[in-house]
């Protein structure tokens, strides 16, 4: 670490004390090689070092990852123009948007991007990339939620489903996206009554995580919940909580809006950093990231969509059947996210 910190100064230190602390790959002991590619990811080690691996075996550029569970856009502020990272990863549009109205990413442009990523997943100035979606669903206990009861987000907010409806905190970035994407579908209005009738159709204050909602589903709290697609395949599969099986087992997936305009998706995906030193070998490892081999393990392994269309799916994702994806442009739905959190106050979401 001596080299790089001569180099940086407090950075590197402040790196260097953060990096210890991470569970993941840390920088290492040596001064970084200029080719190196710098990541900081919020994306777990388990799904990232086979990727980033790979990489490296293929181009013979090494990948030094730092995994920040949290904190990741104040450190890249504190270290500004002196960070090491060259690339980010992280998910949800919020979070991507958070960073970019930071003024902390630079634009990148690839022709190999623009052809495989669709482009309501992309930036339009290449600020971030979509690499991996999410679409966030309806959790429906399979007896007491009849077929057709619900098909549409709208239906939530709907009169016959009061005291039915289970979901996390309004300000989660999730939900800000989703009633975002409400925003852009119904304008601001139609958006903000959708939210209080919603609240006023919930069987319990907001609380606890997306599992959380599909487990008070499962013992009876509620009738529907609002989740994110992988969860179903992380508790279906879970063998050090297997109860999650169960509650998994009580539910099915509704895609909503599958007449109209499609089931609000979001995304996991990359941005280079304003700093970053290495800008074509960070632009490489996205590159990389959407291409087939590496789509597949990247989707299939949290139970994810593939951005890259022709990539076959994991069989537990299959088998929640193929579904209709809101159109919207991200990048526009994240305009949005503001005036959602303000919604989110406006009819005391959360109270
Ligand atoms: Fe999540």
């Amino acid at each position: 670490m001596k080299n790089s910190m001569r180099k940086h100064g407090l950075t590197a230190l402040l790196t260097a004390s953060l990096a210890v602390t991470t569970t993941a790959l840390t920088w290492g002991n040596s001064a970084h090689a200029a080719e190196d590619v710098n990541l900081y990811s919020t994306r777990q080690p388990f799904l990232m070092k086979p990727l980033t691996d790979a990489f490296t075996k293929e181009t013979g550029i090494k990948v030094n990852m730092v995994y920040l569970k949290k904190g990741m856009l104040e450190r890249l502020k504190t270290e500004g123009m002196n960070s090491p990272a060259d690339l980010i990863l992280t998910t949800d549009i919020g979070n991507l948007h958070n960073h970019l109205k930071a003024g902390l990413l630079q634009s990148v442009s690839s022709d190999t991007l623009n052809k495989r990523i669709p482009v309501q997943y992309r930036h339009p100035d290449g600020l971030w990339y979509g690499l991996t979606m999410r679409a966030r669903v309806i959790y429906a206990h399979k007896d007491r939620v009849k077929p057709g009861e619900i098909t549409r987000y709208e239906d939530l907010a709907a009169p016959h489903m009061k005291g039915r409806v289970c979901i996390r905190s309004g300000k989660h970035v999730y939900n800000v996206s989703l009633l975002a994407s409400m925003v852009v579908a119904l304008g601001e209005d139609g958006a903000r009554t959708w939210a209080k009738s919603l609240r006023e159709n919930l069987a319990r204050k907001p609380q606890g995580n997306d599992r959380a909602q599909v487990k008070a589903v499962y013992e009876g709290q509620c009738d529907v919940a609002v989740g994110n697609t992988y969860y179903m395949g992380k508790m279906a599969t879970n063998e050090k909580s297997p109860e999650q099986k169960d509650w998994a087992k009580s539910v099915r997936i509704i895609f909503p809006n599958q007449a109209d305009r499609g089931t609000h998706v979001n995304i996991s995906g990359a941005a280079v950093t304003k700093s970053a030193r290495n800008k074509a070998n960070a632009l490489k490892l996205i590159e990389y990231l959407s291409s087939a081999s590496a789509q597949k393990i990247y989707a299939e392994t949290n139970f994810e969509y593939p951005v890259l269309d022709g990539v076959a799916l994991h069989p537990i994702v299959a088998s929640w059947g193929t579904f209709k994806a809101d159109k919207a442009y991200l990048a526009k739905i994240a305009e949005q996210r503001s005036l959602a959190s303000r919604l989110v106050d406006q009819v005391a979401f959360n109270k």
